[in-house]
């Protein structure tokens, strides 16, 4: 089976290509690279002794977009292509609301042309909002504080309309909760441009004495020890959720949380690290980032029940191979 892998040059989409190719689907990329290295696809080709074909292209671009599903027989798409700094989407709403949406609309459309009948959705679980822990599929969905979680939900609606109208499209939304960590071999892994916004790039930098020390925003949270509690799920198992998903597509949408399902605070997170990897991290505490919430986790029941997928990577997995890819990456 053919599958279109748009951003499959990015952190996630390239962990995915290597767990699609192990898998035995044949991939095909379509990525502008704006935040993708064509370098990371010659590793996803080292690593799995497999091939797949690139395209560098923009997934806004219909007419771009039409040409490879008119040379390709696609049998599935994963749509993971899109911009995800939550401040800049509140700074270029335009920008974002074009690319993540847009593309969705563009992809759906050629996939509705080409009677190609499965797409499977990266969404977030910043589509619940500040909604009450742990986040369940079933819960209405509350407003998201940024324009980067507003794509997220209208993606999430404009998909779920096509399928009302176009019963035999199959859809599956998957909500992630906080992907890290990296393919095991140290091969791939997350390179965020500049300085890291997420934790764990931030606490891999300093480590590796690129950053001097870790802000922690805020300690007086309501939770185990006043910092930010959040599910971080391992990169492979976020990967291997998708080869499961497109699996078990079947007709309609089907919406799951890709987490753990447990919880690890900021202050947790670093212990962890030191643990794994016998190095520490400097940090201090500071005021609250502007928009985080105290605490969120998923309830990952659904998918196990209906996929038999669960997360099989624990925390200290998470930290080691993350600071593997840290100590690999050469800028
Ligand atoms: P990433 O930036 O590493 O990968 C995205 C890839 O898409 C990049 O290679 C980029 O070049 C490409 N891209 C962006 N816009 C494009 C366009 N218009 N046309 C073609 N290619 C384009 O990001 P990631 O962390 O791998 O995230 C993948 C998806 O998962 C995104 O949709 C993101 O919103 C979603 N997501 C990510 C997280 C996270 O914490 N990383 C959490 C929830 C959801
Ligand atoms: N965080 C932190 N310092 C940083 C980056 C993040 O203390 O430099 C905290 C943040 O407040 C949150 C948790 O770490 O409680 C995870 O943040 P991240 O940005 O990785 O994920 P998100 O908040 O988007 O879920």
């Amino acid at each position: 089976m053919n599958i279109l892998v748009t951003g499959g040059a990015g952190y996630i989409g390239s962990h995915t290509c290597v767990a699609l190719l192990e898998a035995g689907y044949s991939v095909i990329v379509a990525d502008n690279l704006c935040n993708g290295k064509e370098e990371t696809l010659n590793k996803v080709k080292q690593l799995t002794n497999k091939d797949l074909t690139f395209y560098e292209i923009d997934v806004t671009d219909d007419i771009a977009v039409n040409t490879i599903f008119s040379k390709h027989e696609i049998d599935g798409v994963i749509h993971f292509a899109g911009l995800k700094a939550v401040g800049e989407s509140v700074e270029r709403p335009l920008t974002y609301y074009n690319n993540n949406v847009v593309s969705t609309m563009v992809l759906a459309k050629a996939c509705l042309t080409y009677g190609v009948n499965r797409f499977v959705f990266s969404s977030s679980a910043t589509v619940y909002g500040d909604n009450k822990v742990p986040f369940i599929e079933t819960m209405d969905l509350l407003p998201t504080t940024n324009p980067y979680g507003e794509t997220k939900a209208m993606s999430e609606r404009i998909l779920t309309d096509i399928v009302k109208a176009n019963p035999a499209f199959s859809v599956s939304l998957l909500r992630y909760f906080n992907p890290v960590g990296a393919h095991e071999s140290g091969l791939i892994g997350e390179a965020p441009n500049g300085i890291p916004n997420n934790l764990m790039p931030y606490v891999t930098q300093v480590a590796k004495g690129k950053l001097e020390k870790l802000s922690v925003f805020g300690n007086d949270y309501p939770t185990v020890d006043g910092t930010g509690v959040r599910d971080y799920i391992h990169v492979m198992d976020l990967a291997e959720g998708h080869v499961v998903a497109l699996d078990h597509l079947t007709e309609g949408v089907h919406v799951y949380n890709l987490g753990t399902g447990q919880g690890t605070s900021v202050l947790e997170l670093v212990n962890a690290f030191e643990e794994a990897n016998g190095i520490k991290v400097p940090y201090e505490i500071v005021e609250r980032r502007p928009g985080d919430i105290a605490s969120f986790y998923a309830d990952a029941s659904k998918a196990k029940r209906e996929l038999g997928w669960t997360a099989k990577r624990d925390v200290i997995a998470m930290c080691r191979d993350a600071w593997r890819f840290e100590k690999n990456y050469m800028e």
